[in-house]
């Protein structure tokens, strides 16, 4: 089958009613396959884990363990390099707070770039506050890439850690993360990705990638939300402080001395998101079988029609690299996103209009907001053409 008769909407209840979901970025609609495993583990299977002792807790014990092998696999990583947290935010929090503040010290510098998500920048801006850390921001090409030879200059060894996003939620352009790990290793520094929306579309390789982190949420992965992976060197996570506190993530406690589980455990405090880790491992299940590979060149694919199309407009500016994965940000002359996404509505059409957590990206394009479409597996021609109407429709009631 090619990547252009992929289409799988009927697999997807979010879709029915011949919707034109456009906001994959902000967030994936979920295949029958992972509705089914999150009510099974909601209901027939239910019950906590790593402490019952009967059979369905340890059943569901053995099946949320297979979730973190099932993750493990997923970005070639191994099982105990794996933290399930409540999404990408709380992961790059979880750094930030725990080997962030180990780690670095007044002085030390941070280097993230101009396209980050605010959940990217925020939380190096609140170690900042508490530790004297300071940013710097590397520019971004005039399509919109991360400008890695911008990078390599601004380097230093003062710089200890580099935070990039592998795909941007706006542009959808893609790093080469290999040469920005390179270029962070070279003068002593980790590597954080943010993979939010890598993860979708790509496949992922946390070995040949050569990253120190590497975080992504579910939720955008077609899975439930709720849950999120953080991927750490095991080196790196043996050697991280706790962060919350609590049942699950301690080996001993007494009131004079607690002492703490090995990661990742260590940084699962309370009672996990059982049913999420399942929805997840059940995502990259379905994910997997259909093929990443697949999955990037339909989105490259779409990208590309997408931006062919708009480009032929003499009323549209386009933002961002023409060779990006899965999102298209745009301008309509004249006519404010939220208006456009207004009248999109309407017409069954779902985009994004807004700022995209990216405000500082915003600044440096000049525009407070953007029109972005984002596509999933479940997108097809008839999207485009669905919302190329509907951009038409919208031109004539603006004039
Ligand atoms: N980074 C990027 C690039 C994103 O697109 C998003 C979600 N929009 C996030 C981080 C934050 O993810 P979450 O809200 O699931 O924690």
């Amino acid at each position: 089958m090619t990547t252009a008769t992929l289409t799988l909407k009927d697999q997807f209840p979010g879709l029915a009613g011949g919707w034109h979901y456009l906001d994959t970025a902000a967030t994936a609609q979920k295949p029958q396959a992972v509705i089914d495993a999150t009510v099974n583990a909601l209901g027939r299977d239910y019950a906590t884990v790593h402490r019952g002792v009967y059979a369905r807790s340890a059943d569901m014990t053995l099946a949320f363990e297979a979730a973190r092998q099932r993750t493990a696999a997923f970005v070639k990583g191994a099982e105990d390099e794996i933290v399930f947290t409540r999404g990408a935010t709380e992961a790059i929090n979880l750094v930030a707070q725990t080997w962030g503040v180990e780690n670095l010290k007044a002085g030390d510098r941070v280097l993230l770039s101009t396209l980050e998500h605010h959940s990217n920048i925020v939380p190096w801006q609140m170690l900042g506050e508490r530790t004297g850390v300071e940013i710097d921001v590397c520019p971004l090409t005039a399509d919109g890439q991360i400008d890695l030879d911008a990078a390599e200059r601004m380097l230093t060894p003062a710089h200890k850690l580099v935070a990039l996003a592998h795909v941007s939620n706006v542009l959808g352009s893609v790093l080469d993360v290999r040469r920005a790990a390179d270029l962070a290793h070279a003068v002593g520094a980790r590597l954080l990705i943010d993979g939010c929306q890598a993860a979708p579309r790509i496949a992922l390789d946390v070995q040949a990638l050569d990253c120190d982190f590497y975080v992504f949420s579910a939720h955008k992965l077609y899975g439930p939300t709720g849950v999120g992976v953080l991927w750490a060197r095991k080196d790196i996570l043996d050697a991280m402080p706790p962060w919350h506190g609590g049942g699950a993530m301690i080996d001993r406690v007494t009131f004079e001395k607690t002492t703490y589980a090995p990661a990742p455990q260590r940084f699962e405090a309370g009672t996990p998101m059982i049913v999420e880790a399942l929805g997840m491992a059940k995502a990259m299940d379905w994910l997997t079988e259909i093929g990443l590979d697949r999955a990037e060149r339909h989105e490259r694919e779409l990208a590309a029609k997408l931006r062919d199309a708009l480009g032929k407009r003499n009323d549209v500016t386009l933002f961002g690299p023409t060779d990006s994965v899965g999102i298209v940000s745009f301008a309509l002359d004249g006519v404010h996103p939220h208006d456009l996404g207004t009248i999109l509505d309407e017409e069954g059409v779902a985009i994004r209009a807004g700022h995209h957590c990216a405000q500082p990206l915003m600044d440096s394009l000049g525009v407070p907001a953007t029109a972005r479409a984002s596509f999933g597996l479940y997108s097809d021609d008839s999207d485009i053409e669905a919302l190329l109407k509907g951009i038409e429709r919208t031109r004539r009631i603006f004039g």
